[in-house]
This record gives C-alpha cells, structure tokens and sequence, in this order.
C-alpha cells in the first residue's frame, strides 16, 4: 500500500533509471511520512522510497547515502561534524530575497505558524512565477547544504544568504518547506534515525526479494526483514559510518555486512551506557551467581582513543566529536604508554584532571575549565590522566566479543601505566554487600563518583555498543544519599529576570527529549542557585538561539516562558523530588495522564559532551518517578543488606 503511495512521486518528479534522485520526490515523501503518526507507516513509506533508489540507481551508492542522509539531516558522520542549523535571522533574509517578501511579513507570518519551514512554503506559493525552475535534485541539494555548512570566515552570512537565496528560488511544492527545515536542523517529521536504518534494512531486503524471482511466503518476508535490521542495527552500532556502510551494503548484499563491515580505527563506535542503580543491594540482585566486577566510576569526560595503522591517534567524546584539538597533549603522551608490538587499537577511556603536585585525581569543574578546541600544549594548565576501563579493538582484530575479562587482560598485557598521565582503571572484583561498600566508600575518598559494576564473564559480558545495558550498572555516592540519577535537560525557554536581572534571564524552562516522536517534552522551571556571572554567561550562550515563535516539536503543555529557545544547550540537574504536574508534559501518559515534572531542580553542568538529541527520555523520567513512588510507600521489594 504504501509503496503505491509513493509511486505517484515517481511520476510528478520525473525520475528515469539511472537519473539523479528529484527532490520532489523526497519531499513528498517527507510530507507523507509527517502526515501520520503511525511508526510502521512512517517506516513503510521510507523503506518504498528507498526500494526505488536502490533500483533506479543502477548499483551506484551515492543516490542512497545522500538520501539517507538527507532523512536523517546530516551531511557526513558524525565525527567528521559537518553541521546545519543555519540561524533564524539568516534563514528569513534569504525567504525575503528569493520571494520578495518584506522580513516584517514574514516574521508575523512566522509568529503565527512558529515553522519557518512553513513559512517559506506559503510565501513560494504565493508568489507568481513566470517560468519554472529547473527541477532540484538530491545531489544537488546535498551539494548546496554541504556548501552552506562549511562556509565559514569574512562575509560567510552574506555568501550563505546567498546560495540559500538560490536554493529556495528553484523550490517548488513541498520542497521549500523541508529545505528550510533542513538548514534549521530539524526536519520534524518525527521519524528517528533508528527508524531511517529500519527502513534501510527493510528496503535491501525488498530489493533482494524482488531480484531473486522467487516467490517469498510472508513469513519467510517477515523473517527476513527481522533478520535484516538486526544486521543493519549491529553493523551501524559497530562502524556509525554510512560512507561505509552503504557502498558495502550495495556491493556485498545484507548478509555480506557483518564481514566487510567492523569496527575501524579512525570511525568511533557509539559508547555502551550504563544503568542507574540506587543500592548496593540491587547490583546483587542482578548479578547474584555471576561473575563481575566493580571499577572507580570516574568523574571527568569519556575519552575513546583510537590508534590507526598509519600511526595517528585521535581522541573522540562520547559524541563522537574529534576532540584531538582539545587533547593535543593525550595525543603526545600516549605513545609511551603503548607497547611495542602495538599497531592500532581503540581503547575505552575515562579523561580526567589531574594535579601532579599532590598526585590525586581533581574534579570535573577543573577539566571543565580547558578550552575545547585549538589547544596549545605549552598553553595547557589543567593536564589529563586517562583512565583506560575497556579495549575494543587490538592489531586488527575487534574484540567486542570477547569477555570482559579477555578484554582487560590483553589492555593490561599490551599497555604501560605511566603516573598521572595513563593509568587503567581502579577495580576490585570482591562481590559481598560489605567489600562493595568499602570499596564504594575508598572511591569516593579518591575522588569519583561511586563504582561502575559489569559484568565479567559470558556474552553478558561483551560490549554493546550504544546501549545502555544492564550489565553495565552505576552506583553513584549521589543515588546512595537518595539524591538519585542526575537528569540531562534541553534548555528550550527562558524568563527574564526581575530587579537587578532584567538584562539577563532569570529561569529557564527544560525539556526531556523522546527519541521516539522526536519532540522536547517540558519539565520544570529552573531559575535558583544561578550567580550573576553564570547567569550573564547563560544569556551570552542562549540569545543567539532565541526564536520568534515556539518550534512545532516542542509540547509546551501550560509553560508560559518570556523567549523561546532552539533546543540545544543540555543541562545535567539533579532533583530532590519529581511529582504529577498539569502544567508539564514530561512523559504525559506513560504514568497518567498528566505529566511529571521536577520539584526543586538544582543545576550541575553543562553538558556539552551531549547533544539535545542524548537528553534524558520521558520512559527514564518515568521510571526515577515510579521509583520514588516505591521507595516512599515503602512497597518495593525487600532489599538484601537491608
Ligand atoms: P553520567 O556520566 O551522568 O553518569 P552518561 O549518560 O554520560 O551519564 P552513563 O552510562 O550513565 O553515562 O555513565 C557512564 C559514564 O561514566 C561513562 O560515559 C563514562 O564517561 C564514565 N565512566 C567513568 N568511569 C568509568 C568506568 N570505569 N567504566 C565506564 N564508564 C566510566
């Protein structure tokens, strides 16, 4: 069905075998695709979509990869960081140029929609034109999008005013409204990326099916295209690159993947995640009869290393941001930790600050003080010790598979501690309620936030990238003290102070994020404990991102914020209490109807190692309320260890 609903792309784009890809027909597909709200028919429309790439493009992979990257928004992996979210104030000044709208109109239209992308669309269509442009493609597009990305230096808004002036002017349809969208950073069709790689799955088994000539039972379909995302999911956790992914997928087929594609030094794999525990008790609970192990929680900012053949490393965030700029001295100091018989490798790390005068580890607020980028080493006052707690590659060989204890056993065998630059990270695998306690107790003298307990032997043990697995618990001193899990919030909206804060914002207004229906859930109010300073460095941070009108993905419930924010900025909070809230809309209907909100939030950080999509989820705002509920009724289950 859904497939015969995308035919008729086919026919208004005018799209031949082998021809570029017509945007048209991606942007009806956005449109269709945002029209309901069914997850399965999102995906099936996508994933018919890109049978017809896969077929009319004759073998050659850029169509795909650049229309996969287009539906996911992005222009390269994301450790190479080639980014959109081009500013309103640019984007309005091209509408006005290429429609010959005055920016008056279009702001209130603007203020009335609260979607630029939409805007554009209407002031297209309003406008009478005398010819029709030629038809825009998806690799002209993608070229243009890219153009804009990296145009930087003297003049670049006037240069991107620019090629977006003429980007626009060849719109017609729906096109307008996406490409906008697009530059804003958000397409807003509510269709996740891990639903993009479904629907890729899906499409390679589609085409397969269609080419083999053979008659498929639907359980053989259905079986298959199970099989098929499991591949793809495992192939993409493992090498999040699509540049490779997608040429390989073309070449050797869905069942060819696995083998051509693993994880590659110079490509960094998503971070496996930890879950929240709050008593020693509990981690007994789980691992009782099974091997595992508790490491010093470390409190500074992960670090994935990679050595490459060539010689290079290169230090990644949790992100997959290249961080060498920012840690040009890890890079200089790892060679000597390295043995010689070590030629590439991606080692599992925790950065952290360190003071060589009393050679003790400092807090997070010292490493938060470096700079982030162009880095001088003769600059560098806060020096890093990295904490190696897991290796995942080694000469060649992945080892995701293997146990965690082969894991630590090759990095303990193939690495040199060297003091306070290098050194693996603290454990002890004594399993009573008591020797975890202590050992919690000596870590948190130490200067971490608690322990990290995994699991040792079996698969349970191996590393599941991107997940945040159960095998994988955190017992922070924090959770012990009945503080709780630490929540990490978009800032979408501020308040203008009162008395002497009038020129800057006096609370703010933050959102969790669902990954799922790709929307900004609201949370609380924060708006005490700031300094003056911090509060002018929030205002310097936050007024270029303020918006006309609220984003359409944004459910607002009764939050009446002064400004709006382009959701970005991530703040780490912590809360006392979460409770029931008609005014929020957190995790509305997963508990009740109404949503959950926080009662005295209390900034940490910032967290810039997380992007607005890695916020907290509305199932976990959930689940620390649940949690609370059992703890103060008393109704959860009797702890062992009391
Ligand atoms: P948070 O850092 O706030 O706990 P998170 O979402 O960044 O949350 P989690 O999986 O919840 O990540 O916690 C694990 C984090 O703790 C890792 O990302 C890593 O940065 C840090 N860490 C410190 N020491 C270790 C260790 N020994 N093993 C694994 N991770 C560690």
């Amino acid at each position: 069905e859904a497939l015969n609903k995308v035919g008729d792309v086919d026919i208004k784009g005018g799209w031949k075998d082998g021809a570029p890809v017509p945007y048209a027909a991606l942007s009806k597909v956005f449109s269709m695709i945002e029209a309901t709200t069914k997850r399965l028919e999102k995906t099936a429309i996508l994933t018919s979509f890109l049978v017809l790439v896969i077929q009319r493009s004759k073998g050659k992979y850029e169509s795909l990869l650049q229309a996969i990257y287009l539906c996911i928004n992005r222009l390269s992996p994301d450790y190479i960081g080639i980014e959109l979210g081009i500013g309103e104030s640019i984007l309005i000044k091209a509408i006005g140029e290429s429609t010959g709208r005055s920016l008056q109109t279009i702001k209130s239209e603007l203020k009335k929609e609260g979607d630029l992308g939409l805007v554009a669309m209407n002031s297209k269509n309003a406008q009478k034109t005398l010819f029709k442009p030629k038809p825009l493609t998806i690799p002209s597009v993608f070229a243009n999008l890219k153009e804009i990305a990296l145009t930087s230096g003297n003049s670049s808004q006037n240069k991107k005013v620019s090629i977006i002036t003429k980007l626009l002017a060849a719109c017609q349809d729906f096109e307008a409204k996406y490409i906008v969208r697009s530059l804003e950073g958000k397409l807003r069709i509510g269709n996740a990326e891990r639903s993009v790689l479904v629907s890729l799955a899906h499409a390679a088994v589609l085409a397969e099916k269609e080419q083999s000539n053979k008659k498929w039972s639907s359980e053989k379909l259905a079986a298959r295209l199970e099989e098929g995302s499991n591949i793809m999911k495992g192939v993409y956790s493992e090498l999040p690159s699509y540049d490779v992914v997608i040429p390989a997928l073309l070449e050797h087929g869905l069942d060819g993947l696995r083998e051509h594609c693993k994880l590659t030094p110079g490509v960094p794999l998503k971070p496996m995640l930890a879950k929240p525990t709050k008593a020693i008790g509990e981690v007994l609970d789980r691992f009782e009869n099974k091997r595992f192990t508790c490491e010093y929680k470390y409190d500074g900012e992960r670090a994935q290393v990679h050595k490459l053949d060539d010689g290079s490393v290169a230090v990644f965030s949790r992100n997959s941001e290249d961080m060498s700029k920012k840690y040009p001295d890890l890079v200089q100091q790892l060679p000597k930790c390295i043995k010689d018989d070590v030629k590439s490798f991606v080692l599992d790390t925790e950065a952290v600050a360190f003071d060589h005068s009393t050679g003790k580890i400092l807090p997070f607020q010292e490493l938060s003080r470096r700079k982030r980028k162009d880095v001088k080493v003769e600059d560098i006052t806060v020096r890093v010790c990295l904490f190696a707690f897991d290796l995942l590659y080694l000469n060649g060989e992945p080892l995701l598979q293997k146990t965690l204890h082969e894991r630590r056993e090759l990095l303990k065998k193939h690495f040199i501690p060297v003091h306070g630059e290098f050194d693996f990270a603290t454990s002890s695998d004594g399993d009573s309620i008591e020797e975890i306690q202590a050992f919690l107790d000596v870590s948190v003298k130490d200067g971490c936030e608690g322990l990290m307990v995994k699991m040792l032997d079996t698969d349970a043990s191996y590393y599941e990238p991107s997940r945040r697995s159960v095998n994988w618990l955190k017992l922070k001193k924090d959770y012990l003290a009945g503080v709780g899990d630490s929540l990490d919030l978009v800032v979408v909206g501020g308040y203008y102070g009162k008395g002497k804060r009038t020129n800057v914002y006096g609370a703010f207004l933050l959102a969790c994020y669902d990954a799922d229906s790709e929307e900004y859930q609201t949370i609380c109010k924060i708006g005490t404990g700031f300094s003056e300073e911090i509060l002018q460095q929030f205002y310097d941070l936050l007024k270029p991102l303020e918006l006309t009108k609220v984003r359409g993905d944004v459910k607002v419930g009764g939050a009446k914020p002064d400004v709006w924010f382009e959701p970005k900025t991530v703040w780490e909070v912590l809360t006392a209490d979460l409770s029931l809230s008609p005014v929020y809309t957190a995790a509305q209907g997963l508990v009740e109807d109404r949503g959950i909100s926080l009662r005295f939030p209390r900034f940490i950080r910032i967290r810039d190692d997380k992007d607005a999509d890695d916020a907290t989820g509305p199932e976990q705002v959930a689940e620390m309320y649940r949690n609370q509920a059992l703890a103060q009724g008393g109704g959860g289950k009797k702890k062992k260890g009391g």
